[in-house]
């Protein structure tokens, strides 16, 4: 670490990793990041976890790509490129050579096919503005909705629950609200790894005396602080969740003012939760009858109580029913819209909340106005000054590349986001990509899905480029370019408007500002936040009330935005994990992230600190697990589902049910979503990530 003396000059912008959102203080020293320190965000205050403070330096790596490519044309697409020689399969072009490569074929397969041959894959790890023109290039440009990003892999069940029965998609309460609370459970998220800062707010509540109750299939670093941890069976969730909620009903626990009032569909959410008692769930749930009673009571009686939650409840095949049970035991204990309060799911990416916001996905235009509304529509269009685009709800990213093996996409433009990597059962997905007549591919790195590119653009890296994120907590935040992007780079946006106008559309921006302008004329989440307030406050809450308003930390005191005003109760019934052990496959494999790396590894495995932290492939088993295949830890184990195999070095973890395996999906040479199952959640269409049967074996390859 340098002495801040040694720097040149310092940039304050935004943590690029996860949805927290921490405000940092870049030093530059010589035209490169030489130091990154926390400093008083909204969502931070002063704090950073170990990526933010050291996960910078993978901007200034030697892979970064400096000059748009070109595919040669007798090169194979496959994923077998010479990890010492990466480039041999594709030749530096010109921007204006590559440009016209790009949009010149996604406009051939437009006029040869018509515009829903071409789909689009935004990102979550670029500003609002960039995933705004991005949806609108599809829009515009291509007539039709099926534009997707990776929130599709993480919260989509979430959004589904919280906007079929609460009417809005965000979080109702900052995290920063716990402190104001006087219980919260924390389910299927462990934000000690993945939220870390996030964490810190969750320690000192408990430390203060708050009651912090923890649920998850997987033991964790939270347990410690935890007045309970129930360690519940994978994809028990909702029985565990009614069995909580019967006990509060049948004790007479719940908020019958707040029932009458604020909510509908009470009754039958009542009767359906008679079948759940603690005693009849217990079996399912592996959750004794008596600490489900316990739980039940320390949550209700609570004066304010929040509910925290992961992709340990969104990323399954009941992912919207957990969702919706966590909305029914929020409402009915009363525990919205008041200080300390609140629903919170914890968002991934930096921007995931952000790029949903400005209308990255097929089935919502900025602001979550749907696409089927005529009015909505016609208001766009109004502001795009250009004709109408479809009216049906487009692809989801699964669904857009099943519909390349089907055969009716055969273009893709895909932003910053890694589909080779993060997409269930990879395979499926690697070949869609090797299918397509034409794929553009933009990015810092050759990731692995550029490896199947037939034109691939240099972008710049987050603290290379001005823009607005927006983080978990509802804050959006000012990022500010700190350095030059390396050779030929350019930021997204610059890109995006170029491909734009050589598809026929008449753009002209000149600079993100004038973007986000063009946002808020559409997007009323955006009214009393402008650009130069961000410049000057650096962060702004919506809804923001005032031009003086910092922002709204709690939402929907006054009831909710659904008819009447009405939150709605939401039954859920159990439905099991699409693909269940069996003598083939017995055990239960679960994915995610690890502290130091960030998810397809792009960016953190091309940081010094954090690759030295965990330079390898891991998966973690409980100790008799590892006894009974007679392997050691770190020996090599086999990983085998009905998609693939995997060998892979095994660690010890008694966090880790012995019927169970956890694979982190940051590292290429071990691909956990080789494995996964894509079976879908009806509602969110997100992919059951966390719970896929599995064979565990030694494995031959030592
Ligand atoms: Fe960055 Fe998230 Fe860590 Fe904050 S908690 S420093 S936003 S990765």
């Amino acid at each position: 670490r340098g002495n801040s003396k040694d720097v040149d000059r310092e940039v304050a912008s935004v943590c690029p990793f996860c949805g927290v959102g921490c405000q940092v203080a870049l030093k530059i020293k010589d035209g490169r990041v030489k130091q990154v320190d926390g400093i008083d965000g909204p969502a931070n205050e002063g704090r950073l976890c170990v990526k933010g403070r050291f996960g910078y330096d993978y901007i200034h790596h030697p892979h970064r790509l400096t000059r748009p490519l070109i595919r040669l044309d007798d090169a194979p697409k496959a994923l077998d490129v010479d990890p010492a020689n990466p480039f041999t399969h594709f030749r530096a072009a010109s921007w204006e050579e590559a440009l016209d490569a790009a949009a010149g074929g996604l406009a051939r397969l437009r006029e040869a096919h018509g515009g829903e041959a071409v789909a689009g894959f935004g990102s979550a790890k670029c500003t609002n503005e960039e995933a705004y023109l991005f949806q609108k290039l599809i829009r515009q440009g291509f007539g039709h909705n099926n534009v997707d990003h990776c929130t599709r892999l993480c919260h989509a069940s979430s959004v589904a629950a919280l906007m079929e029965n609460v009417g809005s998609g965000a979080v109702t309460a900052t995290f920063n609200e716990i402190e104001h609370a006087d219980a919260a459970i924390v389910i299927g998220a462990n934000p000690a790894e993945n939220h870390p800062v996030a964490a810190t707010y969750f320690k000192q509540f408990a430390k203060r005396g708050g009651r912090l109750i923890v649920m998850d299939p997987r033991g964790q670093a939270l347990k410690r602080h935890a007045t309970h941890m129930l360690q519940f069976r994978p994809g028990a969730d909702v029985a565990l969740l009614n069995a909580i909620m019967s006990v509060i009903v049948e004790e007479g626990l719940y908020d019958q003012g707040y029932i009458d009032r604020f909510t509908e569909n009470w009754d039958a959410e009542k009767q359906h939760l008679a079948g759940f008692s603690p005693e009849a769930m217990e079996p399912l749930c592996g959750i004794p009858a008596g600490t489900i009673r316990e739980v039940a009571r320390d949550f209700a009686t609570a004066r304010a109580g929040m509910i925290f939650w992961g992709m340990g409840i969104s990323q399954h095949v009941h992912g919207t029913d957990n969702s919706r049970c966590l909305i029914n035991l929020a409402l009915m204990t009363g525990n919205v819209g008041r200080s300390g309060t609140g629903l919170h799911p914890l968002r991934g990416q930096n921007n995931v909340q952000g790029a949903s916001d400005a209308g990255l996905i097929p089935m919502f235009l900025p602001d979550y106005q749907s696409v089927t509304d005529a009015a909505a529509r016609q208001r766009f269009s109004g502001i795009w000054e250009s004709a109408g685009f479809s009216d049906a709800a487009g692809l989801t990213v699964t669904e857009i590349l099943d519909g390349v093996h089907a055969g009716r996409i055969r273009g893709m433009y895909i932003l910053g986001e890694n589909p080779a990597m993060s997409d269930p059962d990879v395979t499926h997905a690697r070949a869609a990509l090797a299918k397509l007549d034409h794929l553009v591919v933009q990015d810092i790195f050759l990731t692995e899905t550029a490896n199947f590119a037939d034109v691939i653009l240099p972008a710049a890296a987050f603290y290379e480029k001005d823009g607005t994120v927006t983080n978990t907590n509802r804050q959006v935040q000012m990022g500010r370019a700190a350095v030059s992007p390396p050779g030929d780079a350019r930021p997204d946006w610059k890109i995006t408007v170029a491909l734009a106008r050589r598809l026929g559309l008449d753009w002209a921006y000149d600079h993100p500002s004038q973007v986000f302008a063009e946002m808020k004329q559409g997007m009323r989440s955006l009214d009393n936040i402008t650009w130069d307030r961000l410049e000057k406050e650096g962060a702004i809450t919506y809804p923001c009330l005032s031009e003086t308003d910092p922002g709204q930390a709690v939402v929907f005191g006054d009831g909710f935005p659904r008819p009447e005003g009405r939150a709605r109760f939401a039954p859920a019934d159990i439905v099991p994990p699409d693909e269940l052990p069996d003598d083939d496959y017995p055990m239960i494999l679960t994915t995610g992230r690890q502290l130091e790396h960030w998810h397809t590894g792009s960016m953190t495995r091309r940081s010094k600190v954090l690759d030295a932290m965990e330079p390898q492939a891991n998966c973690s088993l409980h100790p008799s697990t590892l006894r009974k295949l007679g392997v050691e830890p770190g020996g090599m184990v086999r990983l085998e589902t009905r998609r693939g195999t995997v060998d892979v070095m095994a660690r010890t973890d008694r966090a880790v049910a012995p019927d169970m395996v956890f694979l982190p999906f940051a590292y290429v040479e071990a691909a956990a979503n080789i494995l996964t199952n894509p079976a879908l959640d009806p509602f969110g269409k997100i992919p059951e990530f966390k719970f896929a049967a599995v064979r565990v074996t030694a494995s031959p390859e030592v």
